[in-house]
């Protein structure tokens, strides 16, 4: 018989709702606790690229009704690859293709994109009875027979067979699980994520762009946004943009990038200036209040370290493997953990010892991957430069 106490599962993000979600399908007992207070807490906006690998991930772990609904929520953008032009005069520069791990199999050559957010309620549907909001989680204790995790207010979660450290980039159980050697980078680039009516995009036509300049002294900005179809005459309708800096270039005040709005929506306004007439209206026409800083961080460009493996504790998604912008596959790479991870649990029927050693084996070698495939682009992209030994981690 296998231990029926639930699976803890810290922070309500792709990946744990994703793995909420198989072991819901999988009649496995468990319990999410997330910082926040409701999915709508924090600004949800931005845009996800999906890969084959992504999407077959996500398929294997929802019922075929669930998957349907996903897929109907993804946008379908033609014009496969990116389209770079030159930000300052308007030429294009080049047509990239989409790197294969972009390449969408049901895609019929477009690229597949979907919200963060959307993407989270479609994941946590019939999940929600499970879910504790305003739970910050900041660590563990083993007990004889289990693990609890322990929260902010120094109170402690119900005992639970396993505990799954899925809480993004600064998660406390990635830290103590692997004493200090799971790590994040901080690469001194910058981001500004930005939101305008669909409207605003129709300069660009339909598409996946990236816009940069190169004529800043101080370095390169660029920007990457996803034009769908169907919805650019429809100014109650948003699109997103996401901009990023070389390490420098993007300075939120007091470097305090939690601040979001106006402050934020005025930065890209002024890097983006002297842009051509065909961008400027991203910019002019923002919806100031959805404007939010980003940190560019990445793990351990080698890859995903060992630590001893501690059978009731894993990591799963940016908390143990955070990537770059550059290659678009931190989500992809995430929600591969969800599935292989749920279907793990579901072929024991539920803990048993060996799992998290078994995950983390497979896990280590398509993660390190990726962080590297994502770093190794970002260094020629960004001009960021990790030293393993002496640069700054978060
Ligand atoms: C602007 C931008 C664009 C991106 N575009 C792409 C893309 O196109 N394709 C792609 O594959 N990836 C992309 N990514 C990366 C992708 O968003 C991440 O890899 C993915 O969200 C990781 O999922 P996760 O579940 O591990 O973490 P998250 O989605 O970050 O979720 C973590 C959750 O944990 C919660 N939490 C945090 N701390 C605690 C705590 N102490 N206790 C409890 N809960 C906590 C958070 O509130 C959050 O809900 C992008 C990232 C950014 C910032």
């Amino acid at each position: 018989m296998s231990d029926r106490k639930p699976i803890l599962i810290a922070g309500a993000g792709l990946a744990s709702l994703l793995l909420a979600q198989s072991l819901r399908l999988s009649n496995i007992p468990f319990k999410v606790f997330e910082r926040d207070a409701s999915f709508v807490f924090r600004a949800q906006g931005y845009r996800l690229r999906l890969s084959s690998e992504g999407l077959d991930a996500i398929q294997a772990v929802l019922d075929p009704e669930t998957w349907k609904r996903f897929w109907e929520a993804c946008g379908k953008t033609g014009g496969l690859g990116f389209a770079s032009f030159n930000a300052v005069t308007g030429e294009q520069t080049e047509h990239h293709l989409a790197p294969p791990t972009l390449v969408s199999r049901q895609g019929e050559g477009k690229t597949i994109g979907i919200s963060r957010g959307d993407m989270r309620r479609i994941f946590a549907q019939g999940c929600e009875d499970n879910i504790e909001w305003a739970r910050h989680v900041t660590g563990y204790e083993l007990t004889g027979d289990g693990v609890r995790a322990i929260f902010a207010d120094g109170t402690r979660s119900v005992e639970g067979s396993l505990l799954v450290g899925g809480e993004g980039i600064y998660s406390k159980v990635a830290k103590q699980l692997s004493g200090g050697k799971l790590k994040v980078y901080d690469t001194g680039a910058r981001g500004i994520h930005g939101q305008a009516p669909s409207t605003a995009f129709k300069g660009l036509g339909e598409g996946v762009f990236r816009l940069r300049d190169d004529t800043r002294p101080d370095g390169a900005v660029f920007i990457i946004t996803n034009v769908r179809p169907g919805d650019m005459d429809d100014p109650d309708v948003s699109f997103g943009w996401t901009m990023g800096g070389q390490p420098g270039v993007i300075r939120a005040p007091n470097d305090d990038y939690s601040i979001v709005g106006k402050t934020a929506a005025n930065i890209a306004k002024s890097l983006t200036k002297n842009w051509h007439p065909r961008f400027r209206p991203l910019f002019d026409e923002m919806n100031e209040s959805e404007a939010a800083f980003w940190k560019i961080t990445c793990s351990t460009p080698s890859g995903v370290p060992e630590w001893p493996n501690e059978p009731r504790v894993t990591v799963i998604g940016d908390a143990v493997h955070s990537m770059t912008p550059a290659g678009g596959i931190g989500a992809n790479t995430s929600v591969r953990d969800s599935a292989l991870l749920g279907r793990l649990l579901r072929e024991a029927g539920g803990y048993s010892p060996e799992i998290t050693a078994l995950y983390e084996k497979d896990m280590r070698v398509y993660a390190s991957e990726a962080v590297h495939e994502s770093y190794s682009t970002a260094v020629k992209q960004f001009g960021i430069l990790i030293d393993e030994k002496t640069s700054l981690t978060i």
